[in-house]
């Protein structure tokens, strides 16, 4: 098929793959669609095809695409005023911060970033020159900077300092008990469908009582994860917590909010950036907090998730897929027997017009009404009738052991204290406690 722009899907991809595209991470990982725009949840590619978005540009949206109230903000912004000054303060950064500290427990104060990883690399600087410790233990993603490399594993990484204890509380607890005065923070990311708050709750309470620093990344929960995040349930009190994704509608944006005297380290830790400064994705955020203000934005959104998620639990047993379905309304999982299996009934899915998160979490956006959600079923339920219908399961249930995979593939999880688990705790252990520190707490200040 010819395209407005004379070139097909295919032909733009192959284009890509000469000059910029990434083999697994830009093609292998996502289905084959180049597209031309976006409005609310509806993606138009160059051949004209719509499609309707699952996972909301990996969480970056939250109100969708071309949203009136983000885009006037942005663009007025832009026109009327500036984009980036001198001084590193304007009106917008000044409001948001304090909009931020009213909305998170967490928030005295708050600094901006960029990116996710960047709010997750400045939080590690941040902890580490305000206590003067190094050593870093850590659970789940962070991004890809380089201190944060070996997450898919209980471990010590001597070169960045960090050690992963992988929402094992056997591992959470050995390792703060022993090196509780050498520990700069515990940074932990929920996994709503996987831990309750009681489980983050306990693990706060656990650095409180050994003067350890409790740390949350909150980079895509704080605004999926009900309308305040974890830390906003009150439940889970945190020294420090990250967040990024959605909080100015897709424009690139992060924030580190923590204590007076965390935040404070700031310039201890070297920490700066040119495009700190960038004001328009801030004007994006103010206009986000604005449209969530009242509640009833959030609510609605859950609602969708919750009818998209009840359904797809709905489908997959009536096409006898086992599967299990749970998980925050607007960050759901979707587990089935295997990766595999899951790729091809999202790509089935993307063949009668929607756009799904393969490894299976689906997250709308404000963007959803009814119909979005009946037209996502209605594609999901053809992918997943055509893969059933070719496809012998061994399994007719999702157990312990399929999920425990799911949790270890998908963020380093250990649910269990099996010999190998109860191993790698004990080397973990030796590795810290032999170790030579080579990171200091507070590099020298960056320059500009
Ligand atoms: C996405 C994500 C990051 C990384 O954010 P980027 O903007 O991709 O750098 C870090 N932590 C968590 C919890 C995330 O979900």
């Amino acid at each position: 098929m010819t395209t407005a722009a004379g070139h097909t899907n295919q032909e733009l991809i192959e284009r890509a793959r000469r000059v910029t595209a990434a083999e697994k991470y830009d093609i292998g990982t996502r289905f084959p669609a180049i597209y031309r725009r976006a409005e609310g949840s509806w993606m138009t590619d160059v051949e004209g095809n719509r499609s309707l978005d699952v996972t909301a540009a990996s969480g970056a949206l939250l109100l969708g695409n071309c949203h009136p109230l983000v885009s006037a903000a942005i663009t007025d912004y832009i026109q009327d005023y500036g984009t980036v000054f001198a001084s590193t303060l304007s009106l917008p950064r000044i409001e948001l911060a304090e909009r931020l500290c009213e909305r998170f427990p967490a928030g005295e104060k708050v600094v901006f970033g960029k990116s996710g990883s960047e709010a997750t690399t400045m939080a590690i600087r941040l902890a580490r020159a305000a206590t003067g410790r190094e050593l870093i233990l850590t659970s789940g993603f962070h991004g890809w900077h380089d201190w944060h490399q070996s997450y898919l594993q209980i471990g010590y990484d001597a070169g960045s300092g960090v050690a992963c204890f992988g929402y094992n509380k056997t591992a959470f607890k050995r390792l703060v008990a022993e090196f509780a005065d050498e520990i700069a923070g515990v940074f932990v990311t929920p996994e709503p469908a996987w831990f309750d708050a009681a489980y983050y709750r306990e693990l706060s309470e656990f650095c409180a009582q050994h003067g350890v620093l409790f740390m949350l990344d909150e980079v895509i929960t704080s605004m999926r994860y009900g309308p305040n995040g974890v830390n906003g349930t009150g439940e889970v009190p945190a020294d420090i917590i990250t967040m990024s994704k959605g909080m100015a509608n897709g424009h690139s944006l992060s924030a580190v909010l923590g204590k007076a005297e965390v935040i404070d380290a700031y310039d201890d830790a070297g920490i700066g950036g040119t495009y700190t400064r960038e004001v328009p994705p801030m004007a994006a955020a103010l206009a986000v907090q604005d449209f969530l203000a009242d509640g009833t934005e959030h609510e609605r959104c859950q609602r969708m998730g919750k009818l998209l998620m009840d359904g797809m639990r709905d489908i997959l047993a009536s096409v006898g897929i086992p599967a299990w379905v749970g998980g925050p309304a607007m960050m759901f999982d979707v587990v089935v027997p295997s990766e595999a299996l899951s790729w091809d009934i999202y790509r089935a899915a993307f063949d009668h017009g929607a756009y799904f998160e393969d490894s299976g979490t689906q997250m709308v956006t404000a963007a959803f009404g009814e119909a979005e959600v009946d037209h996502a079923l209605t594609a999901f339920e053809k992918g997943a009738r055509k893969v059933a219908a070719t496809t012998d399961f061994e399994v007719s249930e999702i157990g312990f052991d399929r999920k425990a995979q799911f949790a270890a593939e998908a963020f380093g999880g250990a649910l269990e204290d099996d010999d190998r688990v109860l191993k790698s705790i004990e080397e973990t252990v030796r590795q810290i406690a032999e170790r030579t520190p080579g990171i200091s707490p507070r590099p020298l200040p960056a320059c500009g």
